[in-house]
């Protein structure tokens, strides 16, 4: 897997960082034996970084674009406010089953709820303000995501982006003329850069991460 800082210094925070609970752990090694594309999972060192934020955020409502086999949802949901609710999205039906195990092995049946179908459709039908959102979908539709969900988030709570590096190639010329995703996302990232209405860092963990703060 791609990863920005040396593979040795990344075993290395591995071992220094908590380690994934029996049910992560399980579907971590579930998606990795059954599902396509694997790579896209959060996996340990991602995920417990993700349920770090949310539990300094303590978010009452959270929206997650993409939730592929629910690893960044579990991770997401450990910070939830004890009447919180996480809402997690996913085009593809295919893994309804192991999420919703996992989400009972996690004791999170009440709290954690996976919609089916095109995250713009499906959230526009939803009544929540956020206090956080996980966009993880499809990378052409950044922007269009985060201008949805923008008005959606309470004042202070966080938008968060993932895959923002595109595995460095944001920063490779031949990939900025070429590759669409690439394009997608890089336009993406200049355009949160430059945008007022949040505060924002831009982190180099794994694949990039955005964390943005609306003012
Ligand atoms: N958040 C997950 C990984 C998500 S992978 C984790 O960290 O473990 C990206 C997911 O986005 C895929 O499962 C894909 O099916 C989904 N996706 C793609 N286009 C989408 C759309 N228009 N609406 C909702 N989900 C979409
Ligand atoms: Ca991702």
């Amino acid at each position: 897997m791609f990863t920005i800082i040396s593979p040795d210094i990344q075993t290395y925070c591995d071992s220094h960082t908590e380690q994934e609970s029996e049910v992560l752990k399980k579907l971590n090694r579930y998606t990795c034996a059954n599902v396509l594309q694997p790579r896209m999972i959060s996996g340990h060192f991602q995920g417990k970084f993700l349920a770090m934020l949310s539990k300094m955020i303590k978010p009452k409502y959270i929206l997650e674009i993409g939730t592929y086999t629910g690893y960044s949802a579990l991770c997401l949901a450990e910070g939830l406010h004890d009447d919180g609710k996480l809402i997690t999205i996913d085009i593809n039906p295919e893994q309804e089953d192991i999420i919703t195990k996992s989400i009972e092995g996690a004791g999170l049946k009440n709290k954690v709820q996976f919609i089916v179908g095109d995250a713009y459709n499906i959230i526009k039908t939803l009544p929540y303000q956020y206090d956080l959102v996980f966009i993880d979908a499809d990378k052409q539709n950044y922007l269009k995501y985060y201008e949805q969900v923008l008005p959606l988030v309470n004042s202070g709570g966080y938008i968060i982006c993932d895959n923002v590096l595109w595995s460095g190639k944001v920063v490779e010329p031949d990939a900025l003329l070429k590759d669409k995703d690439t394009i997608a996302i890089n336009q993406f990232n200049d355009f949160v850069a430059k945008d007022a209405r949040v505060e924002k860092i831009l982190i180099p963990i794994r694949d990039g991460i955005y964390v943005c703060r609306k003012r």
